[in-house]
């Protein structure tokens, strides 16, 4: 009995540490975003997609004819990122104070944020601003090291994943991610292109935190998931 005060006290100074985040991290087209993003809308919190932030520098180097790898700290310090809440209130990318949507979801992009996601100087580049992203109020962010680099520290960690089948039938059904006409081959090929660079790359790998709970999503519905999650989350 005696020692309960303490352990008590002790408990919350654990909870004081750690960071008010909910990280989602997983492989392309494991159900991720949307379980982040309902998940978010469950507890009345901010939903950060951190993919989109890869995705912009991509798009930036396509838009300025820059070879990836000669991107450096002086083109990246020229890009300003925040999220703000767009016209429907959902937290969304903005570059340089102009709002990202579209123009982040062609399959040249999706390649070009892969390419550049392996870049040192990309990643250093991005930290920051993912954890300014952290405070007083719990946030869900969902990417590929939320729970092993950008926030070791997080107060909640999933590794979602799904069978390679079922990811490359989810990105066949999701309008606007696949070239026209694809057949489901040439997304499951493309799908396993980018598991790959993602996992084997130096600098941050796609890889479950020691600490994460791992969630196969495979025959489940997105409901489901995020019931399985919520639960965890109390
Ligand atoms: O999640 P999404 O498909 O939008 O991410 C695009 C790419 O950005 C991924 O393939 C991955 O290479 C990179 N990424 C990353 N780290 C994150 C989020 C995304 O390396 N935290």
């Amino acid at each position: 009995m005696a020692s309960r005060p303490v352990r008590f006290f002790f408990e919350m100074s654990e909870w004081k540490k750690m960071s008010n985040v909910i990280a989602i991290d997983g492989p392309a087209a494991s159900g991720k975003s949307t379980v982040a993003r309902m998940l978010a809308e469950r507890f009345g919190i901010a939903y950060v997609n951190t993919g989109s932030l890869y995705r912009a520098v991509a798009y930036a180097a396509l838009r300025a004819g820059m070879e990836f790898s000669r991107l450096d700290r002086d083109f990246l310090a020229q890009l300003q990122f925040d999220y703000a809440p767009d016209e429907n209130g959902a937290f969304t990318l903005r570059m340089n104070g102009v709002f990202l949507r579209e123009e982040l979801r062609s399959p040249e992009v999706a390649a070009g944020a892969s390419a550049v996601a392996t870049l040192p100087v990309v990643r250093e580049a991005l930290l920051d601003v993912q954890r300014s992203m952290a405070g007083e109020r719990m946030i869900v962010m969902e990417g590929r090291d939320i729970g092993t680099v950008v926030f070791p520290d997080a107060r909640y960690k999933f590794f979602v994943t799904a069978t390679p089948e079922e990811r490359a039938r989810r990105r066949l059904a999701q309008s606007g991610e696949v070239a026209a006409g694809a057949t489901l081959e040439e997304v499951a090929r493309e799908i396993a292109a980018r598991d790959k660079q993602d996992s084997e790359r130096k600098t941050a790998p796609l890889k479950p935190a020691e600490d994460a709970i791992r969630i196969d999503t495979t025959g489940r519905t997105i409901a489901e998931v995020v019931e399985m999650i919520a639960a965890y989350v109390k």
